[in-house]
């Protein structure tokens, strides 16, 4: 797993860099002369580890961490600061900045190589960690704690940028009845396989489906209208009713889907909240419209 991991290495001698890189092999590193370049890089390139020289033209070490920390994306990398003149000072003030350790020149490359690899295997432990909080156990969808803040920041970030923000909501017709009458481990079999439908179904690369609870989902859309949304949402119908789960009690006879959708115009003070009070409501209609269908609304 180890192997996977992406390292940057940060240094403006190009001997030090090749070096550094011959020693953490076969590990993958990237190399890049200075401050800015790593900055560039790293917007996209997945690393797990930057090792950091301090003296540095263009931009110094101190302000890459500091640039580093200040960023959502890049905040939790861990930093590695190495450097030729060890000042007491230099160590602390890297440390307090948020580098995780601080090696100086010349250093033993056994160590080098070991501290390395421990910070690695905490940063593979961590992400693990992170990805279990934001998963849903049973379905391995999105669960609510990733709906909720996700919900709350792309509504800033649409209405930051003047862009719509959509969500869909749907929920499965007369579950209860479908657990009553084939049992509640056959029902979960449903959640399971709806799930995968639903994941399958998407068909813009920025569009996540959450669990919502129960059996209920959500979609965000950005940058949207109301005509993208509507087709996301008959997609997302018609591929649970394709899967052809019969549910005899059920007034479809099958597995379907109710949806509710919500377009929001960013006119007044409204919060995210009302973007899901509404479709909630737009759910209810559907519900109430006879099921398997879709009720949608811009507010
Ligand atoms: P409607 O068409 O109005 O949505 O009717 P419904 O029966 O689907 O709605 P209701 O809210 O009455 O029932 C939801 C059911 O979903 C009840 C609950 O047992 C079931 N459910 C919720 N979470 C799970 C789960 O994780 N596994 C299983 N098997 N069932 C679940
Ligand atoms: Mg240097
Ligand atoms: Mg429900
Ligand atoms: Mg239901």
């Amino acid at each position: 797993m180890l192997e996977e991991q992406k390292i940057l290495i940060v240094e403006d001698e190009p001997i030090s860099r090749k070096v550094l890189q011959h020693l953490l092999k076969p590990l993958t590193s990237i190399l890049t002369k200075n401050g800015a370049e790593a900055l560039d890089v790293i917007e996209y390139e997945n690393i797990d580890l930057v090792l950091l020289d301090i003296h540095m033209p263009i931009m110094g070490g101190f302000e890459v961490i500091e640039r580093l920390k200040n960023n959502d994306k890049t905040k939790d990398i861990p930093i590695i600061v190495i450097t030729v003149n060890h000042s007491t000072e230099d160590e602390i003030r890297a440390l307090d900045l948020g580098a995780v350790d601080f090696i100086t020149k010349p250093f033993n490359s056994v160590i080098l190589q070991k501290r390395v690899r421990n910070q690695l295997a905490l940063k593979l432990k961590s992400d693990l960690l992170e990805k279990h909080a934001s998963l849903d156990g049973l379905t391995n969808l999105l669960n609510r704690r990733m709906f909720d803040s996700d919900l709350e920041s792309k509504w800033a970030e649409g209405r930051r940028l003047g862009v719509k923000v959509g969500l869909i909501m749907f929920d499965i017709d007369h579950f209860k009845q479908y657990n009553d009458n084939y049992g509640h481990s056959a029902g979960d079999l449903v959640l399971v396989r709806v799930a995968r439908a639903l994941m399958k179904s998407l068909h813009r690369q920025t569009d996540r489906v959450y669990r919502y609870g129960g059996e209920e989902f959500t979609l965000i859309q950005f940058d949207t209208d109301l005509e993208q949304l509507n087709q996301t949402a008959e997609l997302l119908r018609q591929c649970i009713y394709n899967l052809n789960i019969i549910h005899e009690y059920s007034t479809h006879q099958k597995i379907s889907i109710s949806v509710g959708v919500a377009l929001i115009d960013y006119k007044g003070d409204d919060s995210e909240t009302v973007l899901l009070q509404t479709a909630d409501k737009e759910l209810y209609k559907a519900k109430g419209n006879g099921r398997n269908c879709i009720s949608s609304i811009t507010i």
